[in-house]
């Protein structure tokens, strides 16, 4: 589904990602992991397009999208969440998990007014009530997106990219700083979302979320994957054990 191949990038003279090559098949579950500044975030962000990679490729589907803005891989089906996301200042939580969908399908603006937008609309807030019911944020769909605190944040990051019906979905720490009642919530929701047939990309620490929810684990360590395994092969990995001890 998608490949990565001999990707680099750099800030400044410091390499943080360096020959990254990653192949995800349809309907796996991987898990990324690394030490804090191994290069996870900037790995997602160059596959979403917010970041360009300095060398190599990407292919999606057979289509390189290396060089695409961000909105343009939204809209070849790989949605993505944030590790801190930031919310517009003047919108309502509802509206901008409508947005989301707008932005992703792109309703252009000649049919701004026309029936096809109004009924376009009445289905994104049918979606969005749907998945705020599911995430637990019906009670502040009406309040300013930036007043939410920083687990419901992420739980919104998460509606808005699901918003957009990606068949891959990238996910930046989702359960971080999340109640561990809502954090089964969010198991399960990926869960129902992987049998699905989507495929997840998922930045985790915890070890456990690792064990319970991921199909294989890929190990980045200053820039280089170290391991792409079974979770429960993870134990055994010499160099992911010296990673994680600083002995590497
Ligand atoms: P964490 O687990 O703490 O989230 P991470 O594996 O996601 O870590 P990254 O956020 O990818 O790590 O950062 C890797 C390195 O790249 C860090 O040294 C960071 O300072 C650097 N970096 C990331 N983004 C930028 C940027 N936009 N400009 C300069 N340096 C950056
Ligand atoms: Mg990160």
């Amino acid at each position: 589904l998608l490949q990565v191949a001999s990707v680099a990038k750099a800030f400044g003279g410091n390499k943080v990602l360096q020959d990254v090559n990653l192949k995800i098949g349809a309907g796996e579950i991987v898990g990324l992991l690394g030490p804090n500044g191994s290069g996870k975030s900037t790995l997602l962000n160059t596959i979403t397009g917010f970041e360009a990679a300095d060398h190599g490729h990407i292919v999606y589907e057979g289509q390189r999208i290396e060089k695409l803005p961000p909105h343009r891989i939204v809209r070849t089906g790989i949605a993505r969440t944030f590790q801190l996301p930031s919310m517009p200042k003047k919108m309502s939580v509802i509206e901008v998990a409508m947005a989301a969908a707008t932005r992703a399908h792109g309703v252009g603006a000649t049919l701004l007014g026309t029936p096809g937008a109004r009924e376009a609309e009445r289905q994104a807030r049918n979606k969005a009530t749907a998945l705020l019911d599911q995430l637990l944020l019906m009670p502040v769909r009406d309040l300013a997106a930036s007043a939410l605190s920083g687990g419901q944040k992420k739980l919104l990051g998460i509606v808005c990219a699901l918003m957009a019906e990606p068949r891959m979905l990238m996910l930046d720490e989702p359960t971080a700083g999340v109640h561990p009642n809502l954090r089964r919530d969010i198991v399960n929701a990926l869960q129902k979302l992987n049998a699905g047939g989507m495929t997840l990309v998922i930045v985790e620490h915890d070890m456990h979320f690792i064990r319970e929810v991921c199909t294989r684990c890929v190990v980045l360590d200053r820039g280089h994957i170290i391991a792409s395994c079974r979770p429960d092969e993870l134990a055994a990995n010499e160099r992911v054990l010296q990673a994680y001890l600083g002995g590497g």
